[in-house]
């Protein structure tokens, strides 16, 4: 591994909730798993075969970079890009059998050209804005004519249509909902039929079981991220952040640490000194509140968070050594911060603490208790 600050994978935590994601909304309902940024900092290619095999339909991803991380890795999954991707490169798409997110006839006619030359019949899913303003086909008469439009190229394969909840409370989800649902009865109507009509997010997918359809596209709850507020499912989360003392030292009362010597020593103190700092993923908004985890003690993080370092005040903890482990946030048990105490603490959502991990930080895979894959990005 050749570094003590890494993160933890659990694998089998991840397989739990895959299981119960699909428990909770049935057979007739396909998984899109959402595995963009790196797979929510889990690493997408370390986790993309626990996830296909507990039975998920493709690996949704942001980008066309991160769909070729993953068909190199995976010859045989379905990857489906839910961004945009620019016209010049949409002949990668078609080359890999990526299936691509298409909200402009233009486009459409791109992706045709492109199947009839390679031979093949590109996927696509159309994505249709029903508020939330960001991508998609707005909701007008002229953007339904379009797609069937589309529905009729030959050599493309029109197999899904979605939207997004911004999630801006019942009725707003309501709303988007049924504007959805004329939109796609109304193309319907003039031109077959989507395989695939969804809509939900992790939050929505949990919230209005009403509304999944026919497919999902759960990211947060796989990784055991809990923001749903009216139903609830048990999910475990899958990341644990450690790594270990590499300095321990004792300074007098008044002495500073760190930059400007914001923290000063308001007794004699004993610091420990650790090597993960705001360049690994770990917030420096956690300046002056976060709290590390050192012998199952809560241990203060003091002064300012460098971005290779950090210091940590383990005055009040017996006989802390360099090389012990310390836990920066984990699953909120054995005394340990949850990722959305860390959230809280560090002004953001649990999401961003996930995805800031950054590729100097080691994945460990563990499965059945054993550490199964190491990947070191550096290396
Ligand atoms: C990121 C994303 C998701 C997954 O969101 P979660 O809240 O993590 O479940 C689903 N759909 C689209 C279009 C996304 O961009």
């Amino acid at each position: 591994m050749i570094r003590d600050t890494y993160v933890e994978i659990n694998l089998d935590n991840l397989k739990y909730n895959m299981k119960n994601i699909k428990e909770r909304v049935g057979e007739n309902v396909e998984i899109a798993a959402v595995v963009k940024a790196d797979g929510y900092g889990h690493g997408a290619v370390g986790i993309a075969k626990t996830i296909m095999e507990s039975g998920a339909y493709a690996l949704a991803v942001a980008t066309l970079s991160e769909a070729l991380e993953l068909r190199h890795a995976y010859e045989e999954y379905k990857i489906f890009i839910m961004g945009y991707t620019s016209d010049e490169y949409l002949e990668f798409v078609v080359k890999h059998d990526i299936i691509q997110t298409i909200f402009s006839l233009k486009q459409a006619q791109i992706l045709d050209r492109y199947g009839k030359l390679h031979g093949k019949k590109p996927v696509v899913h159309i994505k249709y804005d029903t508020g939330f303003n960001r991508l998609g086909y707005q909701d007008t008469a002229e953007s339904i004519a379009e797609i069937v439009q589309i529905s009729k190229l030959e050599n493309i394969r029109v197999e899904g249509i979605f939207s997004h909840f911004a999630l801006a409370g019942n009725e707003a989800n309501h709303k988007q909902f049924e504007d959805f649902m004329q939109a796609v009865q109304k193309i319907e109507s003039e031109n077959g039929h989507f395989k695939f009509k969804h809509i939900c997010d992790s939050i929505s997918a949990i919230d209005y079981p009403q509304f999944n359809l026919d497919m999902i596209r759960p990211g947060a709850i796989l990784y055991g991220m809990k923001s749903f507020r009216k139903n609830d499912i048990d999910l475990k989360p899958v990341m644990t952040f450690k790594t270990k003392i590499y300095h321990v030292k004792s300074i007098a009362e008044g002495e500073g640490v760190s930059y400007n010597y914001k923290w000063k020593a308001k007794r004699d103190s004993v610091i420990a000194t650790i090597p993960v700092g705001y360049s690994d993923g770990y917030p420096r908004t956690m300046t002056d509140v976060g709290q590390v985890t050192i012998h199952g003690r809560k241990a203060p993080v003091i002064g300012v968070i460098c971005m290779d370092q950090c210091m940590v005040d383990v005055t009040d903890i017996a006989n802390v050594q360099v090389g012990d482990e310390v836990t920066l946030y984990g699953d909120g048990k054995n005394n340990t911060l949850s990722i959305e105490e860390v959230a809280k603490l560090g002004h953001t959502n649990k999401n961003e603490i996930l995805t800031r991990i950054t590729r100097r930080t080691p994945r460990v895979y563990i499965e059945n208790g054993e550490v199964i894959n190491v990947v070191n990005h550096l290396l």
